[in-house]
């Protein structure tokens, strides 16, 4: 084993004083999306991070006294636990199958994969699985689509509050374009959709999302129930897919002929609002951008999938131009890691073939701060400002050789953390902290590693 969960035995509790020692990077407001020198960067090398209760209370240059627990982790690199806003917690059993777009993979491999969390026993153990996996891979905060058996929006929900994570999550909705063992019908999915609100929502750190997969696999009559389900409830989120690949984007076309674009059918039906969030938006337009933009819905970019795919190149620099909030997902199972660095890595190579060289500061931002004020948590995670969750990972800044000669090299500190982000994935995570917990601690050495 690499890895491994963090005992209840070995983990510190919230309450005590906890002092965490590294080099702290974070961001105090958005970086300019092109440029290495910002002033929204943060840097504290060598600095103490303050916790107490579960919560960041400051950060100092020198030690603090015997009545903080000091954990050690000098020359190591201290960062907001990432925010995954767009993933499938079912499709860790098809994340790299071959040879597929968007539709037939969704028939192909998808369907099958979700139809099996319908067994309550399957639904647990792969909830599990998948959180533990964001966790060892420096997530701590996600945005899940689990399948449309209530019984999986439980389980994720029962594990994200074990392990005390920001969890948005709520029952796919799917009325028709899908296999009958993963169908649901209006009435039956509000009635799930209202139990799980009244069980769920606002209970600790978890948030329930209205939840219809995407146009196509819910009708007209199911579109209205999700916005009339959204209107009902205060602070409920919503997350769906939108103009994806070029297909889809046909099919809807055809199922919804008054709509004017795709993300009009979302529209139409009260969907879009400051909490809404959307998976793609590779194929929109000014109408489309401008829409977001005024009902505040953010696109997730998920560029990992896109590739995988062969979705397309998605626009941030006409999104954010246009004043459309972003947040950056993996997608899993259509992207092909759960590691918030690779997906950091594919979005500057599709930001590159189409046009713009995103710095690691808008990078870095879009996974931690930038996510977290898209999604209204900018007062709970997504930094190290004092008062926020104490949702923090400890990496090494580099655990290969290759990365390490890199890192000696370079020059200055945008250099050193556009490296980290290219060269590097979750084998460089040492610790991920939730609420000021241990949930994962790496046990073996880089340098034990072949
Ligand atoms: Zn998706």
């Amino acid at each position: 084993m690499s890895e491994h969960r963090v005992s209840p035995a070995q983990q510190r509790q919230p309450g005590a004083r906890l002092a965490l020692r590294g080099d702290l990077l974070d961001f105090t407001t958005a970086p300019a999306r092109a440029e290495a020198d910002s002033a929204a960067v943060r840097f504290r090398p060598d600095h103490w991070l303050l916790i107490e209760h579960g919560r960041i209370v400051g950060a100092q240059s020198a030690a603090p006294d015997a009545s903080w627990q000091q954990v050690d982790h000098k020359g190591k690199l201290i960062l907001p636990g990432f925010i995954d806003s767009h993933v499938h917690s079912p499709q860790l059993d098809v994340i790299g199958s071959w040879g597929a777009q968007l539709l037939d993979w969704l028939d192909t491999y998808t369907f099958p994969a979700e139809a099996r969390m319908a067994d309550p026993a399957q639904a647990q153990a792969g909830s599990v699985q998948f959180l533990d996996a964001l966790l060892a891979h420096g997530t701590t905060s996600a945005m899940v689509f689990p399948t449309v058996h209530k019984t999986s929006v439980q389980a994720l929900f029962e594990a994200a509050q074990t392990r005390g994570m920001r969890v948005i999550t709520g029952k796919v909705l799917m009325d028709r374009h899908a296999p009958e063992a993963l169908r649901d019908d209006v009435d039956g999915a509000e009635r799930a959709c209202e139990e799980l609100i009244e069980r769920w929502h606002g209970q600790g750190r978890l948030a329930y999302a209205v939840t219809p997969r995407f146009a196509p696999t819910s009708t007209d009559a199911q579109l209205a129930m999700a916005g009339r389900v959204l209107a009902r409830h205060a602070g409920l989120y919503m997350q769906t897919h939108v103009a994806e690949n070029r297909d889809e984007v046909r099919w809807v076309a055809e199922l919804f002929p008054t709509a004017r674009s795709y993300l009009d059918v979302y529209a139409m039906h009260g969907l879009l609002n400051a909490r809404a969030v959307l998976g793609h938006g590779i194929w929109l337009d000014d109408a489309d951008r401008a829409m977001l933009r005024d009902s505040g819905a953010q696109i997730a970019f998920c560029p990992s999938s896109n590739l995988f795919l062969g979705s397309g190149l998605f626009g941030w620099a006409a999104a954010e131009d246009a004043g459309v909030k972003m947040s950056l997902a993996s997608d899993v199972g259509g992207g092909t890691s759960l590691s918030m660095q690779r997906t950091m890595a594919d979005g500057y190579k599709v930001q590159a073939l189409a046009g713009t060289k995103l710095s690691a500061w808008a990078l870095l931002h879009a996974a931690t701060r930038g996510s977290a004020h898209a999604l209204g948590l900018g007062d709970e995670v997504g930094s190290l400002e004092a008062g926020l969750m104490a949702d923090l990972c400890v990496w090494d800044w580099a655990s290969s050789d290759v990365a390490r000669r890199r890192q000696q090299v370079a020059r200055d500190l945008h250099e050193k953390v556009f490296a980290w982000i290219m060269l590097g994935d979750e084998r460089d995570l040492v610790e991920s902290w939730v609420a000021g917990v241990c949930r994962h601690r790496r046990t073996r050495t880089p340098e034990s590693r072949a």
